[in-house]
């Protein structure tokens, strides 16, 4: 009975259309695309499969394709209904943040540009800054050549993490912000400080990466 069972559903399944077969396709890769871009993908292939017709059956699509800026997919002959529904794809992940779904905007991360909220790119940010300041202070020691930054220099996610003692105010202001500098040499006494943010940071983006 089971062997009569799968035989039936592997005739029927061979028995689709290229175009629904590749709607199969295109939902079982779902999983690989990032987690906040998949409920864009699933509505359009709800709207792909109501509009299944024996007039499109002979079309596909292609491969979704994960640029840094957008989801693409392509199908491989050219159809109104079905290129309206695609472009919705690309035009709806270009605004939707890749991690959780929310609205999103292109940002620079790392040496990357992702669509990201603003609440999933902060930790990603501030860890990126931490990373490079810390190195950066490594730098430092090995050259034993001075490197300080002016206030308006260091990335803002960084200045809250400066102790106000370790600023040297020079007096007055430049640009608007405050004419204030920081010695790299003389954060190395709050490195430890810097580690255990970062630290704290990678616990919490790998827990919402798992989620
Ligand atoms: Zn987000």
């Amino acid at each position: 009975m089971t062997t009569v069972i799968s035989k039936q559903r592997t005739q029927d399944e061979s028995s689709h259309s290229p175009f629904v077969q590749s709607i199969h396709t295109l939902s079982h890769r779902a999983g690989d695309l990032p987690p906040g871009w998949r409920p864009v993908l699933h509505g359009a292939l709800v709207a792909l499969r109501a509009i299944d017709c024996p007039a499109r059956a002979h079309i596909r699509l292609t491969s979704p394709r994960i640029a840094d800026l957008s989801l693409d997919v392509g199908s491989t002959a050219p159809d109104a209904s079905i290129d309206g529904i695609l472009r919705r794809v690309r035009v709806r992940t270009a605004c939707t943040c890749e991690r959780c779904g929310r609205s999103g905007t292109l940002r620079h991360m790392d040496r990357k540009i992702q669509v990201m909220c603003a609440e999933c790119a902060a930790p990603r940010l501030l860890q990126h800054w931490i990373r490079t300041f810390m190195q950066q202070m490594t730098d430092t020691v090995e050259s034993n050549a001075p490197v300080t930054y002016r206030y308006d220099q260091l990335p803002f996610q960084l200045r809250p993490m400066i102790p106000a003692h370790a600023w040297s105010m020079t007096g007055g202001t430049c640009k608007g912000a405050p004419d204030a500098s920081v010695s790299l040499f003389e954060m190395l006494v709050y490195q430890r400080r810097f580690e255990a943010v970062g630290d704290a940071l990678e616990c919490m983006i790998t827990a919402a990466d798992l989620e």
